[in-house]
């Protein structure tokens, strides 16, 4: 089974009167619900846990992290950020979220600044699906609609996604790229916008198929562990000193 583990910063559901009405209980355990009723094993971790709850053990028991934050990227710490990037190219698998866009770990695995513009005004968001066949964008239709959302638009300082799933356009007039895919080393990455804090996004039932879906997605495949470094020839060659590299 699939082990999933959920993060969430956890500080505005304690700190908004709006945001803790529409997770009391957090946007981890709405997440965590969602895909455990989609059949995968789920625990949550938090920033302010010990490690924010990503310890060595929790690590290496995750095939999937999902992650969310806002307000205080600046106090993940530098060498759980690092224990997550080493992990990502072991092969497990991350979905970062929405304002994740600015944190460490993903502005880490892209290599850019992941900025982008935003607006906060009750938006209607439609993400349009852009490669039906892609498995994240299974039982979803043409388009979802987040009847409130805050904007984001391009340009989003990201490399080139290996698959775009998922285009948006807002109210507005913006666009932006909300569904991402990449692969770092041997794991996979997603990047999915929506899910600001203060409109109840995550309770959407296709939100949740998507993340369902990239959850799976994600997830370590069962390819090959690349062999690096200096190596024999597979065939028979003859080993001439003009042939040889040093
Ligand atoms: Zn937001």
């Amino acid at each position: 089974m699939t082990s999933v583990t959920v993060w969430n910063e956890y500080r505005h559901e304690k700190e908004n009167d709006t945001v803790g009405e529409i997770y009391p209980k957090g946007i981890h355990t709405v997440i965590a619900g969602a895909l455990e009723s989609e059949g995968f094993e789920t625990r949550t971790a938090t920033l302010d846990e010990p490690e924010h709850g990503l310890t060595e053990s929790v690590l290496n028991d995750t095939d999937v992290l999902t992650w969310w934050g806002h307000a205080a990227h600046e106090e993940v710490e530098d060498k759980i950020v690092n224990r997550v990037y080493q992990r990502v190219l072991d092969g497990m698998g991350l979905i970062v979220l929405h304002s994740g866009h600015y944190s460490k770990i993903f502005r880490q695995l892209m290599g850019t600044t992941c900025s982008l513009k935003w607006r906060e005004a009750a938006e209607k968001e439609r993400l349009w699906v852009i490669e039906p066949s892609h498995p994240i964008a299974d039982e979803i239709d043409e388009y979802i609609e987040v009847p409130e959302a805050e904007m984001y638009g391009e340009r989003f300082d990201i490399p080139a996604p290996d698959t775009l799933v998922f285009n948006s356009w807002f109210e507005g007039g913006e666009v932006f790229r909300s569904g991402c895919c990449y692969h770092r080393g041997n794991g996979r990455v997603f990047y999915f916008r929506p899910g600001h804090e203060t409109y109840p996004i995550y309770h959407d039932e296709a939100i949740q198929q998507v993340l369902a879906n990239a959850a799976s997605w994600v997830a370590p495949s069962d390819g090959p562990t690349p062999d690096f470094g200096n190596t024999e020839p597979v065939e028979d060659i003859e080993m001439t000193d003009d042939r040889s590299v040093h």
